[in-house]
């Protein structure tokens, strides 16, 4: 037996986050361009520019993480033509939910404004009736994706290794994939077949928004699907998409008289599908952003219950009144919360798109994680990577400052909802351990638990939240296995 020691440092249960997108996350941040910190409609282009210039002519732009705040008014590829004539550029907004794409995008991709889609995604046209360049929701954004170059499957493989491995020297042990598209099997299988992963995932597939059986039972047939650490345990919906970009479900419509429909516009296709699972004995992940949203899932758990292998959860639960609090723990949902949507890209003075559009009522109800906690109900804490920040260190921080834990200067959103340092790394722990259900053996330094711990130099939990953002990482230990990074 090896002994390894770390005198003085701190070891606590390996960290996990609770929902991420480990896969086309390291494809997009392998070959797109980020787009994080551009804050204007200059910015964006110089970046976009820049990377024109790099590539050869007539290779597509693919960027991610634009910030729809840099439009006056509704996004629209018209300025990409402008800036760009002729150029392919495709830019995903930083909520994920939405491309803005330049007019040989649309051209390319035979995109007409015609499009009808199953669920509530939209082309969005202008007066003349031809596409403005935005497409909202996943099967709009489809029409442009499936077209995206892809890279071959083993550089695929390495980008995603490369990604996890930056994960694990932050201290993650194990992530909770919220999809599972292609090549992620082929990707996993790739890295597993010259070594171990650096850390443990565990994926739930999308069902798609008004999907039948035949979808329901495509879901069913990848459970179980497994390598040495990574399995497909889970399905994941979208009854909402994100407040951003007007397609989140809440009671009453925003101030542009959107925000007010479900994605799924069969609502009881949705219901029976999450019967479904649950009598297969399938957890499922739903997407909830708006308040009309989580009242509705909360409603649907209640009715089916939950099956032995783990408790259905609500992911995101941006803005929810007071009334819906208690009954997360009265329905034995989990709340899978990212604190780093509510520090990162909103703003105290409520001049950010999301509080624009959602108002000061709602606003003020946003990302209530404190409240949830007094309510009693389990909150797992992630980072919705590569939406939001990869480090669980910062992820935790901001959820205790609830402003971005490096600028000191920028002002709390919410500050009633900070939680304490150890709430917060329950919340990256214990909460993602009941998330994911009793076989998942972690959340706990305990025999009978898998030995996935992380190594910090410091203890946290006796450290101001600045300083746990940069407290070192010595080492992430998965399966026993030791991952020095010192
Ligand atoms: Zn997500």
């Amino acid at each position: 037996m090896d002994v390894v020691e770390f005198p003085g440092a701190t070891i606590l249960p390996g960290f996990v986050d609770a929902h991420a997108h480990p896969v086309w996350g390291a494809l997009e941040a392998e070959s797109g361009l980020d787009l994080e910190g551009a804050a204007t409609l200059d910015q964006v282009c110089r970046r976009v520019g820049e990377r024109l210039r790099a590539l050869p002519p007539g290779e597509w732009v693919t960027g991610f993480n634009l910030d729809v705040n840099v439009f006056d008014g509704e996004p629209a590829g018209g300025i990409l033509e402008r800036e760009f004539p002729g150029a392919p550029v495709s830019l995903m907004t930083n909520d994920a939910h939405a491309l803005v794409v330049s007019p040989r995008v649309v051209e390319w991709c035979g995109i007409t404004g015609r499009e009808v889609f199953d669920d509530a995604s939209r082309v969005v046209v202008g007066a003349d009736g031809a596409p403005t360049g935005y497409l909202l929701e996943l099967q709009a954004m489809d029409l442009v994706l499936e077209r995206y170059p892809q890279p071959p499957p083993h550089v695929a493989a390495a980008h995603v290794a490369r990604h996890l491995r930056l994960f694990a020297e932050a201290g993650v042990t194990g992530l909770h994939a919220m999809d599972f598209g292609d090549p992620s099997a082929a990707a996993l299988r790739e890295i597993e077949r010259t070594g171990d992963l650096p850390l443990r995932v565990r994926a739930a597939p999308l069902v798609p928004a008004d999907s039948g059986m035949d979808a329901w039972r495509r879901a069913l047939d990848l459970q179980g699907l497994h390598g040495r650490r990574w399995e497909v345990a889970g399905a994941k919906f979208m009854l909402d998409g994100t407040a951003d970009n007007g397609s989140a479900w809440f009671q009453h419509p925003d101030c542009l008289d959107e925000n007010a429909h479900p994605l799924w516009r069969d609502l009881d296709a949705y219901r029976r599908a999450v019967r479904f699972f649950t009598e297969h004995g399938v957890p499922t992940a739903t997407h909830a952003i708006g308040d009309h949203a989580v009242r509705f899932v909360l409603d649907v758990i209640g009715e089916v219950g939950h099956p032995e292998r783990g408790p259905h959860r609500v992911e995101h639960v941006e803005s929810v009144p007071d009334d819906l609090l208690g009954r997360f723990a009265e329905v034995g949902a989990v709340a899978s919360m990212q604190p780093t949507h509510a520090t990162r890209m909103t703003r105290a003075d409520q001049s950010d798109n999301w509080s624009r559009r959602l108002g000061p009522e709602r606003t003020a109800r946003g990302w209530r994680i404190r409240d949830l906690l007094d309510a009693g109900a389990t909150v797992a804490l992630g980072s919705d990577w590569p939406i939001g920040h990869r480090d669980p260190r910062v992820t935790m921080a901001d959820a205790q400052l609830r402003r971005p834990v490096e600028r000191a200067s920028v002002p709390a959103v919410q500050p009633d909802q900070r939680i304490s340092a150890r709430e917060a790394h329950l919340g990256m722990t214990r909460g993602p351990a009941a998330a994911a259900g009793p076989g998942w053996a972690s959340g706990r330094v305990a025999p009978g638990r898998h030995a996935d711990l992380t190594v910090l130099a410091r203890n946290p939990l006796r450290l101001p939240p600045e300083e746990q953002a940069t407290n070192p990482v010595l080492a992430t230990v998965v399966a026993g296995d030791v991952i020095h990074h010192t």
